[in-house]
């Protein structure tokens, strides 16, 4: 039994055509799906018969189950989706004045295992597939529809021509690049515009620096990129964000500007996330133009930390983080600091962390190191 949300558009051209079936059948059944939501094939009526009947016996539209769903405060929604073997991952949808943001989860865990990231403290499962990628937009796009009583016209669109989801963001659970093979043909299906129809500029994937991947993606699908650096130095970098080590900031930056030739948009962000005393003094700050600037165009993102249970850091003080973007904005960086959404319910960046049946043992291999990053309370 395939499912269906596995296949981009030519995938499913290429397996309709398995079963005897024009690519225009195949391009009806993409519609129905993603932008109707409808898995029921009897549902399709104006697909073939002969298609309509087949396809239950060898195909099914299954995005993962919800197995909860939270709503903060401030309107952001997290659900949990249970991917099985005991594993589960998150997605988070945050509404905004003028546009829906779905932030999608690429990995049961991680294999990176940020210092500060609660995903990474995790361990690391599996990677999802694509369906499981494509599941939680699909689930997401049209249970908001249904919930915000929004009718669809005949393209699946609500009613007033927009969407529920409109932005997408890799920044959920897992390094996406570290799955590239399922992260493709998923970004491909929110692209489509039979499919979600989301522009390269609203669809960002975010990564630690894996720096043959970034290449990849360049050519295989450029949407936005979005780097988390955390650092300016190699030495403190390599402890935040051990993939550094590989990957260090010289290699990365040089990716970077690469990606920009052939990026949706003309800038990087890089984002950069403040910990009390570890990465936020002003001669950080100014490493970090000196890092970036006359060789890659880009906006810095600040994202003042997500506590955690058992992190042992702290978030920057309000005035630390104002001071490191006046730095940053006076050499003529773009710089914003994300307004923390959904930490009622512990959906905020860095907090996701589902349920993950660790294969690494990091969480072990973690309680015997302690990493002396912290330095006394002030
Ligand atoms: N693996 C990818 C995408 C997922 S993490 C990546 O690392 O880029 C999405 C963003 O949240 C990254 O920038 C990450 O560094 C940041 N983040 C992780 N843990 C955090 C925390 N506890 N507080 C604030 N931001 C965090
Ligand atoms: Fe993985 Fe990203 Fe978390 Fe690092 S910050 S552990 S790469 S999810």
């Amino acid at each position: 039994m395939v499912n269906l949300l596995d296949f981009d558009r030519d995938a499913l051209i290429a397996h309709c055509e398995r079963l005897g079936e024009k690519p225009f059948r195949a391009v009806q059944l993409f519609r129905w799906i993603h932008q109707r939501g409808v898995c029921e094939f009897a549902q399709m009526t104006d697909l073939a018969r002969s298609l309509r009947e087949r396809l239950p016996q060898q195909a099914r539209v299954a995005a993962p189950p919800v197995a909860n769903e939270q709503a903060s405060d401030d309107g952001t929604i997290k659900w949990l989706f249970d991917v099985g073997a005991g594993n589960a991952i998150e997605s988070v949808f945050i509404p905004e004045a003028d546009r829906g943001t779905l932030c999608v989860s690429s990995q049961a865990g991680c294999a990176v295992g940020c210092r500060f990231c609660a995903t990474g403290h995790q361990g690391f499962a599996r990677n999802l597939t694509t369906a499981e990628i494509v599941g939680q937009l699909w689930f997401a796009e049209h249970h908001l529809r249904a919930r915000l009583g929004l009718g669809a016209d005949e393209h699946g669109h609500r009613a007033d021509g927009t969407r529920a989801v409109d932005n997408v963001v890799m920044m959920g659970m897992g390094e996406p690049l570290q799955n590239y093979a399922a992260l493709v043909p998923a970004l491909r299906v929110m692209l489509d515009d039979h499919g979600y129809g989301l522009s390269r500029r609203r669809v960002t994937v975010s990564t630690s620096g894996v720096v043959p991947m970034i290449d990849r993606l360049r050519v295989d699908c450029p949407v936005a990129l979005a780097v988390s650096l955390h650092a300016a130095d190699d030495a403190l970098r390599d402890r935040l964000v051990p993939l550094n080590r590989k990957y260090p900031l010289a290699e990365l930056l040089d990716a970077c500007a690469r990606y920009l030739e052939a990026a949706p948009r003309d800038f990087i962000t890089f984002e950069y996330c403040m910990l009390d005393g570890v990465n936020d003094s002003p001669q950080q700050a100014q490493a970090l133009v000196r890092l970036v600037r006359e060789r890659v165009a880009c906006k810095v993102n600040l994202i003042p930390f997500n506590p955690f249970v058992g992190s042992g850091l702290r978030r920057s003080p309000s005035e630390r983080v104002a001071a490191f973007a006046d730095v940053l904005r006076a050499a003529g960086i773009v710089t914003t600091v994300r307004r923390t959404r959904g930490d009622d319910i512990a959906a905020a960046c860095g907090q996701l962390a589902g349920e993950v049946q660790d294969r690494t043992r990091v969480a072990q291999r973690r309680a015997h190191v302690t990493m002396p990053l912290l330095p006394a309370r002030r």
